[in-house]
This record gives C-alpha cells, structure tokens and sequence, in this order.
C-alpha cells in the first residue's frame, strides 16, 4: 500500500517524500506539469517505490478524482501538502482561498468516491495561521494552544494578502474536519493536522537553491543577500520550525495512533528578523561586515511585545525534540553559500 503526496515538488513535501521513500514506503506524489513530475522522478535517482501523476490545479474541485479513480485503491494514507502559500495576491479569492479551500475539499470527496475504505488517515497541511489572529500577534497576554483557531471570516480574509493566506489556513483546514463529521459513516479515514509556524531548513536538493527561495526560506535567502545598508526590523516576525522536523512530524502523524483528531502545531520558538542576521553575522565570518549589522537588543530577547505558543500537547504527543534556531538558520545558510561557492 502507498502513501499519497499532493503537491510534492514543494519544499516541505520534497523531504516528506524522501523520508518516506528511507523508511521503505511506496509513494504516489502529484505535480503540476509533465515537465515537474520528470524533475522530481529524475532527482529521486528513479526511485521503484515513487511515481508520479500530474494533478494540475487543485482549485478544481475535481482534480483528483482521475487519480484516486484509477490508483485509489493502492492508497492507504494521504498527506495533503499541496496548497498556494505566497502572498503576491491580486484576488484573494482565486489567488489563495479557492484554491486552498477546493484543495482539501476536491481531495477528500475523491477519496470519498473512490477509496472510502482503503484510506485509512489523512494528514492535512495546515498552518499556524489557522489557529492565530493576526490581530493578537502582538500583544503579550496571549497564548495560543492547539484548540485556537484563527477568527477571520471569508469577507475579513480578503482584507490584505496576509490575511487571505491566513484564511486559506484556516478555511482549508475547517473544510476537513467538517467533511469528516458530515461523512464519518461512509468514509474510515481518521483525520490529523499539522500546523507549522514559518519553516526553515535546507532545500532537498542543492539545484532547487535558486535566487528567489520558497516564502519561509526566502527571510534567509534575502539576509544571507543583505548589505551593511539594509534595514531590519528589530521586533518578532512570528516562530519557526525546522523543515525536517515538520516532515517527521507529519509521518508520525499517521504512524501514531496518539495523533487521531489532533491539530499538532509545529513551533520551537520565536524569532525575528534581526535575530537572523545575528546568527549568520556570528556563524559566517565570511557575510561578517558585508551583511546588516548585529543587535543584540531585539524584542524577541527582550521578550515582549508578541503573543505566545504553548504547544506542549504536540510535543508529548510527538516525542521528539525539534531542532534550535541557529541549526536551522546556519544550514539553510550553508546550503545557499555552498551553492554560491561562498562556504
Ligand atoms: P511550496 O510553495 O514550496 O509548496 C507548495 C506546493 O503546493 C507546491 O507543490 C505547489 O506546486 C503546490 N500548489 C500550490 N498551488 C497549487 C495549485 N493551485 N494547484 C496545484 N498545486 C499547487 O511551499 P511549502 O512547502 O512551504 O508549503 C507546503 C504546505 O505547507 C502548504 O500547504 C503551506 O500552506 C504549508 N505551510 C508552510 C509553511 C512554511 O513556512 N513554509 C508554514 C505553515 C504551513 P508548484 O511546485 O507547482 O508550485
């Protein structure tokens, strides 16, 4: 039996994929184009146990029942990674909530149609941005647990780009807790969400390092690329994770029986952008003096000024220790300058 991977070219999927194929599963991934599923097969060394099918866009609502219609029935676990996160938004609703939301609906009614009994979990890529309010991020009295969901409504989430990322979180993951109450009877999946804070961490592989990086990495990409000139704010951006601790995470989501019905929010800490350029300032000597200048006072050392997470539930329930944030930001780092010749 097969595990299914929606949206595996991307850059949490990717390592989803090759720790799947380590621990000896088949894997189904799907790709937009012809020319991203040869990518992928090719930089998988042609691996036996991973193959391919081309879901073009998952804001049909029925882009995946050809899929699961003719290969549902190989398919035992599904993880649902695919879904649009960038904030270049010119219509909210058909650059971000549509497609998000139709994703995970389209996903689930296939599996409904064509593999109602085989599927046994379903992993769903949320986001923390379905459990925070943009609103609260900054003030200090709030903590955000695993039962906290993101209050914005479909006219809200439309204000702004970042808004519209939010609810595309937060109406996705809705849309798949609602399916499962509406459709317990006729389906067996059980349901788990992941929701990750922003991801860092290398790319899979060193040739998908290109100038411009996924939206989490591209904080990095665009400090390891600062000038003693540049401006860096000195408060929270938001909390980090390291992307090979959200692909454990997501395995175990479907190993464990431990994670049934949960929402695991993946956070190691905050951070904010100057705390980035003190790390790579204290790490490479070689960016020292040709990247913005360290402070050492930044309000996430001081502290203060932004809401917090306590995911201690996720941390039982996982058992494992996520990596620091200077192991994240210093092999993010030294995947970039070695791709540059710069390490
Ligand atoms: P990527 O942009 O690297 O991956 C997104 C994936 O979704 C890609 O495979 C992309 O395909 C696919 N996709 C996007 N839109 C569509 C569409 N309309 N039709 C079909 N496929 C589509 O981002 P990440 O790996 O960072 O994100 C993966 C998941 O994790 C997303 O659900 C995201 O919301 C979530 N997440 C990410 C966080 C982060 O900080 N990175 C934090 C929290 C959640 P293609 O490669 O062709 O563009």
């Amino acid at each position: 039996m097969s595990v299914f991977v929606s949206g595996a070219t991307g850059f949490i999927a990717q390592h989803i994929v090759n720790d799947l194929l380590q621990q000896n599963y088949k894997v189904i991934g799907t790709a937009r184009s012809q020319e991203k599923v040869d990518k992928l097969i090719k930089q998988f060394g042609n691996n036996k146990n991973f193959s391919m099918e081309i879901v073009k866009d998952v804001a049909d609502i029925n882009a995946f029942d050809d899929v699961f219609k003719r290969r549902g029935s190989e398919i035992k676990y599904v993880l649902h990674t695919a879904s649009p996160f960038h904030f270049n938004v010119t219509d909210a609703e058909k650059d971000l909530l549509i497609p998000a939301v139709n994703g995970t609906k389209g996903i689930l009614s296939s599996i409904k149609k064509y593999a109602p009994k085989n599927v046994e979990r379903f992993v769903v890529t949320s986001s923390f941005a379905a459990v925070s309010d943009l609103e609260d991020q900054s003030n200090s009295n709030v903590i955000y647990t695993e039962k906290d969901w993101c209050k914005l409504n479909w006219q809200t989430a439309q204000a702004n780009a970042v808004a519209a990322y939010w609810g595309s979180k937060t109406f996705a993951e809705k849309a798949a807790w609602e399916f499962l109450e509406e459709n317990k009877d006729s389906v067996s999946l059980k349901i788990t969400a992941i929701n990750p804070v922003y991801v860092f961490g290398p790319q899979l592989f060193d040739e998908d390092v290109t100038a411009k990086l996924n939206t989490s990495c591209e904080f990095i990409n665009s400090l390891v690329h600062s000038t003693p000139e540049t401006k860096v704010e000195k408060t929270c951006a938001g909390n980090f994770i390291d992307v090979r601790d959200v692909s454990k995470a997501h395995i175990l989501a479907f190993q464990k029986e431990e994670t049934i019905g949960k929402r695991l929010i993946l956070s190691e800490g905050p951070f904010g952008m100057q705390d980035i350029v003190n790390t790579l300032n204290k790490d490479f000597p070689q960016l020292k003096g040709k990247i913005a200048p360290t402070y050492e006072e930044t309000d996430v050392k001081l502290n203060k000024n932004f809401a917090k997470i306590n995911n201690d539930e996720t941390k039982k329930i996982l058992g494992f220790k996520f990596r620091t944030f200077d192991e994240t930001v210093d092999d993010t780092a030294k995947q970039i300058l070695r791709v540059e010749k710069r390490l």
